[in-house]
């Protein structure tokens, strides 16, 4: 369980000195996109190109208006697929992705323009275990069936989900065919030892972007490995896509 006292007393006051800083960088380019300039029927016909959508968020915008990172029922979340949905369209959300672990059986089921269709994989990368989003997925395209649980356990059992088999090359590599990108979820809480030369593997094998805005810094809540810093500085280095989400498992989606 994640420590929330820890999470307001460290990484609330440094992401929030962050993102001011960053938001003033950012207001002074030409380049803002908001998802209001995207065309309503770019959302409904042609697929937006999920990188520029997902460029297009400032860091303020999380969490109050978007929100990348949250479990359904289909895995280990409270909350029912279509509830997150009518929940995130009732509080105004411009953006949202629901990331069940290994599994799209809801977005297979439910589509809104609210929605980006996304999943969260389990799998290992030499000795460090991680986890990698994959947002903006042809969900019915069936490169990416072999990498989908198999069972409901492989969606919600930690105990049965560490032993997940997953190439991460393949993995990539069905993501982009599928139409989607692959995501770094919640680095800190990978148990690399050098976390720069570890997302530059990530990178060598075809990582789009890295999570970044998330309210936690520590491994179970006890072991810090990066700092919010330290994870910005990586992003740039390696000029990856900056996500953020709550990673919320609760029924109430502004709950975490
Ligand atoms: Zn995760
Ligand atoms: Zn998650």
């Amino acid at each position: 369980m994640k420590d929330i006292e820890e999470i307001i007393e460290t990484d609330y006051e440094e992401k929030n000195l962050e993102q001011t800083d960053e938001q003033d960088e950012e207001d002074t380019s030409d380049e803002n996109i908001t998802t209001d300039n995207i065309p309503e029927e770019q959302t409904e016909d042609i697929k937006p190109d999920i990188k520029e959508l997902i460029k297009s968020f400032q860091p303020l915008d999380y969490f109050d208006y978007v929100n990348l990172h949250i479990h359904s029922k289909y895995s280990d979340g409270k909350a029912e697929f279509e509830d997150i949905i009518k929940q995130a369209k009732e509080m105004g959300y411009h953006k949202i992705a629901i990331c069940d672990h290994n599994t799209v059986e809801g977005h297979k089921l439910f589509k809104d323009d609210v929605l980006i269709p996304a999943v969260e994989f389990d799998c290992w990368c030499g000795y460090v275990f991680l986890h990698l989003l994959a947002y903006g997925i042809d969900v019915d395209n069936p490169v990416l069936d072999e990498f989908y649980a198999k069972t409901k356990k492989e969606t919600e059992a930690d105990i049965v989900r560490i032993f997940a088999k997953r190439d991460i090359k393949k993995l990539i590599n069905a993501i982009h065919e599928a139409g989607g990108i692959a995501v770094l979820a919640h680095p800190a809480c990978c148990w690399a030892l050098n976390l720069d030369k570890f997302v530059g593997k990530l990178v060598s094998y075809g990582l789009d972007g890295i999570e970044v805005y998330y309210p936690y810094r520590r491994h179970r809540a006890i072991i810090r490995f990066a700092t919010l810093r330290q994870i910005k500085e990586i992003a740039a280095k390696y000029n990856l896509i900056i996500t953020g989400g709550t990673d919320c498992h609760t029924r109430n989606i502004m709950a975490y």
